[in-house]
Order: structure tokens, then C-alpha cells, then sequence
């Protein structure tokens, strides 16, 4: 270093004190934008053009507008409009909701039925298929059920009394929105995560709990901006039903210029009115969207009249006495019982896996793996990555399917039912059932981001085990205590940290009271210095008799827990043994370098 430069270092050295004293004296000047100012200008003058021809060209005809814009004809299409995009929407949606289920669903012949009646229903103009439900009469004179033994009439009616322009208005509508729907609603579902789908169904919940409670709710969030553009469609859609001659909004306004010859008008009486409905529909379906981002941003700002709205919602769901309730379960609890705190025994269950093999195409993954894991034991699995690990572990809970062998957990066959020498392969609903014993924590939680940190602990023993709610908080209250975030029962996941919704997703799995629980690298998602926090509540785990099995790179952690360690690499169980022998003493060469790799 040169003399000048040292010199330099000193004077800053010495100055930087001063400029930190003064930093309240600095001026602030906001950045401009001047390009922006000139359009801002130029939107201005547009818009004043536009507003001065409007109101000053008398061709507008604004006094025959005021006269027909509250007049009662108008009002009455008005209220057919509204009436036929609420029934139009609500009868699509269910439908959709529906056909995008059928479409996802394993079954080919409903996901292809499913299929084809979207193909079909979205390649016909709705115009064109309201015209063939007015002309149905043509086809079918009427609809009759007889008595298939007398031939005698039950029910005979003419198709032209039955099919009235408002009911072909409906089915038309329905039948067309229930299509676009339907795909709207199956791009919300596929942009949910799959560690959601997998989460509930290592927790057991039934299939339609799985749809309706966690995916859908989840999916509205996609749904919602594409699924208002439909509505909005609907609601001008509506306006094509004046071929069926049904007086809605816009026909209703024909009949009166086709009379009076006041067209300009009467078009600005039915845009006006369109924009009203528009707007109504923009301001609900923000509030809706606000509902359904819960959860999901880390805090919300408020909107206008979003109190009342919230108070209102609380009332209906009746929230207010729920909190109470559950403050005075929490107050009938004595966190202080060292029975709560401490280590509760409970009876684990022993795990045998024999002859285990998996393959994904021609990669084998599982190659012939033997173990048995006792009750109460507890096992780490390590290995470089790729080994097989997690698809070992996820075949335990039959999350993956595995190609030959069998395994057991506390001797009843996972994916089968066994009776005498035949095994009967399970459907989901009873696997299902069988995971309710057999808990799994996932490297990246997978905690439900739009349910509370109490309703994610209460869900599980609710659905499956059908506890009762107070009974579900309370145990919830307790499991929250143990692993030390009571304070966060009412909290979203996404307002908590890594290590604490790793300790949720722990408190979780322990409400089923599982008799073996599964950690696939539970601390991996973890910054360092949260990882303690999670360890510390697995390693109180290992002394409750539940037999536990973690996948971890925590070789510290994984010596002072486990009574058994496995090494696995491409597949196979290369070495297996106690903490001690594994680590100290390698019989494997491979064993050793991976070793060395991590410690
Ligand atoms: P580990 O957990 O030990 O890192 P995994 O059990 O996740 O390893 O994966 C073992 C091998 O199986 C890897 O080569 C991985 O690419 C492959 N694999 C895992 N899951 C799938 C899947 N769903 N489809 C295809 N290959 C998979
Ligand atoms: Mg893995």
C-alpha cells in the first residue's frame, strides 16, 4: 500500500463518523418522470374531447335516454338479465366444477366422457345451440314415460309447453358456461402444488374431503380472474338470447327503438346498464379474491368496508364464539403437566420390508431391499442424493407404488388386504385409511397454506378419526405447546418461519397419534440456524416409543438419535449397523468416502 492511499483510508476512517451524525439533515428528492407527466396531460385532453362531444352533440338524444333508463320495461329485462347470468353462473359453475373433477379423475371413461362434452359444447357458437334448443320441437313432439308392462301414458308433455324460451334460455346458458367452466376449473386444480395433493394424502383424508377442502380452495385462487371474465361473458352473453324472442335487457330495448326509431338512446340505456352490472360484478369478485388470497400474502392491506365484511363473515361462520371456545379449552388444559411436556410413551409399530424392488422405466431405484425395523425403533437413512432414499421412505405409506415385495407395518400388508394366502389389492379409500397409523413429514412441509396452524393440526383427527372438534383443539393445544408455538395457533403458514412450520408440519402428523412416523429430510429446507429447533423436537420423539424413520444429511444428528443407521446408494442397503459401527468403523469403501464427503 502506498503512503497516498494510506493516508486517503485514514481521512475516510475519520470522516465516516460525521456523515452518519448528519444523515437527518439530508434533502430528499423524489425521482421525476417527466415522460409520464406528458401523457398524463395528453390522457386528459382525450378524455375532456370525448366527454364535450358527448354532452354537447345533441344527437345523443340524453333527455330520451333519461326517459327510458328507469322506465319499467327496461327494468324488467334488466331483471331477467341479472336473473339469467345468477342462475347461468351458479348452475355452469356446478356443472364445471363437476366435469373438471370427472376430467382429472383416473377413470378414462369419465375423463373422457368428460372430455368430449367440453370438445363438443365449446365448438358450438352459443347462438347456434340456443336456436336448436328452440327448435327441439321438431325433433321431439314430446316427452313421455309410459308404463314399459301396459304401454299406458305416466307423463306425456309437448315439447313446445315444456320448453319455454326462458327454460331453453337456461339449459342453453348452462350447458355452454358449464364447458368453459369446467376447464377454468381444471387449470386452478393442476396449478395447485402436488406436495398439497400428497400432504393430504399421507394425512388419510378422504378423497372428496382432499377435492373440496384443500385443492379446490386452493384452486380459486387461479380460478377466480379467468373465472369472472366468464361471468362478465355470461352477463353480455344474455344479450343473444333475443333469438329466442326472450324480452332480457337488450331485447326489451330493440322492441322500444324498433318503435320510437330513438336507436342511439336506446343502445347508451343498454350499454349503461351493462356497465353497472360489469362494475357490480368487478367490486364482488375483488372481495372474493381478497377471501381467497388468505394465507397467501403476509399481510393483507384492508379495503374499503372490509370490516363490516369481515364482521358480517365472522357472524355467519359464527367465529366469535369458536375463539372463545377455544379459549376455554385452552384454559381447562395445564400446560405445566409433565405428562404434556415430557415423553408420553405410546406403542409403536415394527415395519418389514422384504424384497423390495421399484422401477421408473428402466431405472431401477429399488433394487431387492430387505429390513426389518422393530416397534420403537428409530432409523436414519443416508446416502448421496438420488439413492432411493425418499422412494423407499414414500413406499412405507404407499405413496409410491412398489413393483415386487411386500411390506408391513405392524404385520397388515400396505396396499393389501390379506386373507389366508391371497392378497386383495386396496382401493385408495381403504389405503387411505391404512395411512392414518403411518405419518409423514415432507422436506418442504407442505402445510396448507389457506388454513390456520390450528385448522391444519385439527383437520386430519377430524376427518379421520372422527374426534370431536373440542376434543381436536384441545389435542391440538397441546401439540402446539410441545413444540412451542401456542402463540401461533391463529397464524397463516406462510407468516411463520421455516423451522416453525416444520414444527407445525411435526404437530400435525402427531395428531393422528401415528404409531411410525416418516421424515424425509426434514431439515433440508431449513436455514442452518433453524435446524436446531426442529431436531430438538424429533430427537424428544425418538423416546416415545413411536417407531421413527428420518432421511437426514445431519450425520451429528443421525449419530445421537438413531439406534440404527442404513446407507443406501443406486438402490441397494450397502451397510447397516449401529450409530457407532457405520460411522466409526465402515465395512464399505463407499460408505467411507460418502463420509468423508459429509463430515
Ligand atoms: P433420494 O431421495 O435418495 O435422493 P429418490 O428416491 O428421490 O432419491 O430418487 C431415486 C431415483 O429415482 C432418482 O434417480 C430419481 O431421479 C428417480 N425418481 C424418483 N421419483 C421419480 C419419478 N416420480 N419418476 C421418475 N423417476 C423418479
Ligand atoms: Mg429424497
Amino acid at each position: 500500500m502506498t503512503a497516498s492511499s494510506e493516508l486517503k483510508l485514514n481521512t475516510i476512517d475519520t470522516a465516516a463518523p460525521k456523515i452518519a451524525r448528519s444523515h437527518k439533515n439530508y434533502k430528499i428528492v423524489p425521482a421525476r418522470y417527466p415522460m409520464r407527466t406528458i401523457s398524463t396531460i395528453f390522457a386528459a385532453i382525450i378524455i375532456s374531447l370525448i366527454l364535450y362531444s358527448i354532452f354537447t352533440n345533441p344527437r345523443w338524444g340524453w333527455d330520451i335516454f333519461a326517459e327510458w333508463f328507469f322506465s319499467e320495461p327496461v327494468l324488467v329485462g334488466l331483471s331477467r338479465t341479472i336473473l339469467l347470468t345468477i342462475i347461468g353462473t351458479i348452475l355452469g359453475s356446478f356443472f364445471g366444477t363437476l366435469l373438471a373433477l370427472a376430467r382429472v379423475s383416473k377413470s378414462p371413461l369419465l375423463s373422457g366422457s368428460s372430455w368430449a362434452y367440453i370438445w363438443f359444447l365449446r365448438s358450438i357458437p352459443l347462438i347456434v345451440l340456443l336456436l336448436l334448443l328452440n327448435n327441439l320441437g321438431y325433433l321431439y313432439e314430446s316427452v313421455k314415460i309410459s308404463n314399459p308392462f301396459t304401454g299406458e301414458a305416466l307423463i306425456d308433455y309437448p315439447i313446445v309447453t315444456l320448453l319455454t324460451p326462458f327454460a331453453a334460455a337456461i339449459i342453453g346458458l348452462t350447458l355452454n358456461q358449464s364447458a368453459f367452466f369446467a376447464e377454468i376449473i381444471r387449470g386452478g386444480i393442476l396449478s395447485v402444488d402436488n406436495g398439497q395433493h400428497e400432504a393430504a394424502a399421507a394425512l388419510g383424508l378422504p378423497q372428496k374431503r382432499q377435492a373440496f377442502k384443500i385443492v379446490l380452495p386452493q384452486a380459486m385462487r387461479s380460478i377466480l380472474p379467468t373465472g369472472f371474465n366468464e361471468i362478465i361473458g355470461l352477463a353480455k352473453g344474455t344479450s343473444m338470447l333475443y333469438v329466442l324472442a326472450l324480452p332480457e335487457l337488450f331485447y326489451t330495448v330493440q322492441v322500444i327503438y324498433r318503435r320510437n326509431l330513438e336507436v342511439i338512446p336506446l343502445l347508451m340505456v343498454a350499454t349503461i346498464w351493462y356497465l353497472v352490472i360489469m362494475t357490480v360484478l368487478s367490486i364482488i369478485q375483488h372481495y372474493i379474491e381478497r377471501h381467497y388470497s388468505r394465507g397467501v400474502v403476509r399481510t393483507q392491506s384492508s379495503l374499503p368496508f372490509q370490516n363490516k365484511i369481515d364482521q358480517l363473515i365472522s357472524f355467519i361462520f359464527n367465529k366469535r364464539s369458536k375463539i372463545a371456545l377455544h379459549q376455554k379449552i385452552k384454559q381447562e388444559l395445564s400446560f405445566n403437566d409433565p405428562n404434556l411436556k415430557g415423553v408420553k410413551k405410546t406403542k409403536g409399530a415394527p415395519i418389514k420390508i422384504d424384497n423390495v424392488s421399484k422401477s421408473f422405466g428402466n431405472n431401477k431405484v429399488l433394487n431387492n431391499i430387505n429390513l426389518y425395523l422393530p416397534a420403537g425403533s428409530v432409523t436414519a437413512i443416508i446416502g448421496p442424493s438420488g439413492s432411493g432414499k425418499s422412494t423407499l421412505l414414500r413406499s412405507i405409506n404407499h405413496l409410491e407404488r412398489i413393483d415386487e415385495g411386500f411390506i408391513t407395518v405392524n404385520n397388515d400388508f400396505i396396499g393389501y388386504r390379506k386373507q389366508g394366502d391371497t392378497l386383495f389389492e386396496l382401493k385408495e379409500k381403504e389405503i387411505l385409511k391404512q395411512r392414518i397409523d403411518i405419518a409423514m413429514v415432507f422436506q418442504n412441509f407442505n402445510l396448507f397454506p389457506h388454513m390456520t396452524v390450528l385448522e391444519n393440526i385439527i383437520e386430519a383427527p377430524i376427518q379421520t378419526k372422527n374426534m370431536k372438534y373440542e376434543d381436536a383443539v384441545a389435542s391440538a393445544f397441546n401439540l402446539l405447546s410441545r413444540v412451542g408455538l401456542l402463540d401461533k395457533a391463529y397464524s397463516y403458514p406462510r407468516q411463520l418461519s421455516g423451522g416453525q412450520q416444520q414444527r407445525v408440519a411435526i404437530a400435525r402428523a402427531l395428531a393422528l397419534q401415528p404409531k411410525v412416523i416418516l421424515f424425509d429430510e426434514p431439515t433440508s429446507a431449513l436455514d442452518p440456524e433453524l435446524v436446531g429447533e426442529v431436531l430438538e423436537i424429533i430427537k424428544e420423539l425418538a423416546l416415545t416409543g413411536t417407531t421413527l424413520v428420518v432421511v437426514t444429511h445431519e450425520i451429528n444428528f443421525a449419530y445421537e438419535i438413531a439406534d440404527t443407521i442404513i446407507f443406501m446408494e443406486s438402490g441397494n442397503i450397502i451397510e447397516k449397523g449401529s450409530p457407532e459401527a457405520v460411522f466409526h468403523n465402515p465395512q464399505h469403501q463407499r460408505t467411507q468416502d460418502f463420509l468423508n464427503k459429509v463430515l
